[in-house]
Parts: C-alpha cells; structure tokens; sequence
C-alpha cells in the first residue's frame, strides 16, 4: 500500500470539465441551481463516481452524496464537499473547488487502497448560491433541520420556473442514485472553499483555517418626521428626517466599526417618502446590515444602533421605528476539527491562519449537527461572484493536500472516540 497522494493534474482536468458546463463567454459559470446545466454537473459526478465504484445517493433536497465505505460501514460517514451550483454570473471556482477537491480526495484513498475507519461521502449541497431560487444554502438548511423544505413547495424562480418542478426534475435526472432520508445522521463535516475577500493573498498565507461564519442581522431603520415645501419652510420649522437620518448613518460609520475591527456595519438601501426633489420627506427608511462573529457582539451593537437612532431622531423631533428583517447566528466550528487541520497544515508546510469566514457556507448549518470545520485555499484579488474568479493551481493543489491529510486524520479520531 502506498500512501494516498492528490493527483493535482488530474484535479486541474476535472474543473476544467465542470467549468464548461454553463460556460459564459467572459470565462466564467452560469449553472444556477436546479437548472438544465446543474442537472449536468450532477450527472458527470456521478458518472465519474460510479467508475471507480463509488456508490451515489440523493435525498429529497437532491443532495447528493458519492459514498467510499470504510473498514465498518454501519458507522455515520464523514462528510466532505461544497456545491455545484453558481451565481448567474458566477466563478468556475465557488463551490467547484471544494466539491470537486473532496471528489480527488475520495480518488486518492481509492488510489492507494487505504480503508478508511468509516464511511467518507462527498456531498454537492443543492442550491447553496440562492440566486435562482431564495433563499440559499437550502440543501444544507433542510438536511441539518433548520428549515421544513415544504415551505418551498410553490417557490417560484427569479426565471420564473417552479422550484417544485425542478427539484423533481433534478431528481429524476439521477435514476441510478438511490433516494435516502433527508438528514442521515453523519460523523462530521469539512468544507473546502476558495476565500472569497482578500486576506489569505495579501498576507502571503497558503490556507485559512476556519473557525466559524459571522453573525448577520438586517435591521430597517424608519424616520418619521414632518413633510413640507423645500422652499418655503425655514430651518426652525422643519422637522426633517433626512437630516436625522443622516446624522444616525454618520454617528453608526464613526463608531461601530473603528472600536471592533471584526464588526461590519453596512447601509445599502435609502429611500424617502414621498421621494420628491422639492419636498422635505415625510420619512427616510434605510437598511442596517450587521454583521460580527459573536452573538453577544452582535446583540451589544444593536443596542448601540437603538441608541443612537433614538439621539439622532430626537435632536430633529422626528419618531424612529426600527424592525428586524432577518437574524442569522454566528456559526461556531468545533475547535477539536479546527485544531487537526491546523495541525494537518503544519505537517504539510502550509502556511496558515484561523479565520472567521465573512461570507455564509453550507457548513454554517452543518456545525448545528456534527463537528464541523472549513479550509480556505486564496483567489486572485478576492475576487469572487464574478467570472473573473480565479485560483492558482498551486493554491487548489494546497487546499487538495490539506483536505486529503485531514480527512485522514479527522477520519481515525472519529473513529476512536467512537
Ligand atoms: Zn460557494
């Protein structure tokens, strides 16, 4: 027996193959979830699983799973994988990467006849970009129960196609992958993904290891105040909520993020009401996007935001009203998988650094059933949701070693604590 190695050649063919598939002219993928071209990513995994005798199943999500048994195959596999499905005008990289990576890893023990002490599955999440069908990381949200998948069943697509129907499709699509039930209980979870931000490239470092996904709360922000002429009504008669608004944004932009280097605060959306060019509105509403690792950070900066809402909205005699338009928690990975990769890294010579991972991830929902971890391997200028996306292939065949030496790892300490 020879010890498993990652063949990156071979690695490099294979996402050169998935990224012609929904190929765009500018060089990047348009396979968007549940789409003709999706269906056709799924079916060459499968087809290249079922050659080396790898067996492949799907749930009712249509995840898909390509299963290599281990020595005692009645344990919970390890699960390894991303996603196969793109933004419109997506990278060849984003979620390929990690898919396909798993894939070479699942090859690399076939290689080298190593058994395994359980089962590792490779897992394509369904519709994990959220661009065709909202929202996203669905596969994973259902499979790890935090969502009842028939609250989709009339979800309709930004093309207008029935989510239903293409689910349906997706699955039919597949006959050779036996159906099994949604959430299959599973050892735990690793996740290769390109970084997405800029950090690994500018610091020189080979992989981030990731310690969990940040928190994001949106909040929407409503100034009331009194509307009038913009030319007649003078200074101490207006009641103007575009002023306080403002000194809410100004107040919010000098404090929140220059006193917590891992908080981010963004405004994206401002409307007024009536919107006139000769009027002083009658109310401003705008969004808060706010985002932070830690959920008591993230509760502390809502306070904040309330606080100086209320200030500023008093100093002009206007009301604020503040709601919340969604809440996801920071998912928090398990230290015992972050430290075997840290320490996977070390003996590969690959320069590393934890991370929390600013954008979401299937493995954000992952955490919530099984030890759960991510590798971040760099991109070209952070570049990502873009078809400029780039990897280089020292960095995929980085990522590809890292995974292939954690999975072994992680793989024989599941098994002794089993
Ligand atoms: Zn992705």
């Amino acid at each position: 027996m020879t010890s498993p190695a990652i063949k990156a050649e071979r690695l490099q063919q294979r996402l050169e193959a998935f990224s012609h598939i929904g190929a765009t002219p500018a060089g990047g993928v348009n396979r968007q979830a549940l789409s003709p071209e999706d269906r056709e990513a799924r079916r060459l995994l499968a087809e290249l699983a079922q050659a080396r005798g790898f067996q492949v199943f799907q749930d009712a999500m249509a995840n898909l799973f390509i299963r290599r048994s281990g020595r005692d195959d009645s344990l919970p596999p390890l699960l390894i994988g991303s996603h196969l499905d793109s933004q419109p005008t997506g990278g060849r990289f984003d979620g390929a990467l990690g898919t396909l990576s798993a894939f070479e890893v699942l090859e690399a023990l076939e290689d080298a006849r190593l058994e395994t002490p359980g089962p590792i599955e490779v897992v394509a999440w369904t519709n994990e970009e959220g661009s065709r069908f909202a929202p996203g990381v669905m596969g994973s949200m259902a499979f790890a129960g935090a969502a009842d998948p028939a609250q989709w069943q009339s979800l309709a697509g930004s093309d207008g196609a029935s989510f239903s129907g293409e689910l349906a499709a997706t699955l039919a699509a597949l006959p050779e992958a036996a159906l099994r039930p949604l959430g299959t209980p599973l050892s735990g979870y690793i996740e290769l993904h390109i970084e997405q931000g800029p950090s690994l490239e500018k610091e020189g470092l080979a992989i981030g290891v990731v310690t969990g996904v940040q928190g994001t709360r949106w909040l929407k922000v409503t100034v009331t105040g009194e509307a009038g002429h913009a030319g007649t009504t003078p200074l101490p008669y207006r009641r103007d909520p575009m002023v306080a608004a403002v000194g809410m944004m100004h107040q919010l932009q000098a404090s929140v993020m220059p006193s917590d280097a891992d908080a981010r605060l963004t405004v994206g959306r401002i409307a007024t009401i009536p919107g006139s060019v000769n009027a002083i509105p009658k109310a401003v509403t705008f969004s808060l996007d706010l985002r932070h690792p830690l959920a008591a950070r993230l509760d502390a900066i809502e306070g904040e935001v309330r606080t100086i809402c209320r200030v500023e909205g008093e100093k002009q005699g206007c009301s604020v009203e503040i709601s919340m338009a969604f809440d996801m928690p920071p998912g928090v990975f398990a230290p015992g998988m972050i430290d075997t990769i840290e320490a996977a890294a070390g003996r590969l010579s690959l320069p590393s650094k934890k991370m929390v991972s600013g954008a979401f991830h299937d493995a954000l929902f992952l955490a919530r059933v099984a030890p759960t971890a991510m590798i971040f391997v760099p991109c070209r200028d952070g570049i990502s949701h873009n078809e400029a996306e780039h990897v280089e292939p020292a960095s995929i065949r980085d990522g590809a070693r890292l995974l292939l030496e954690a999975t072994i790892a992680v793989a024989d300490i599941l098994a002794k604590g089993a």
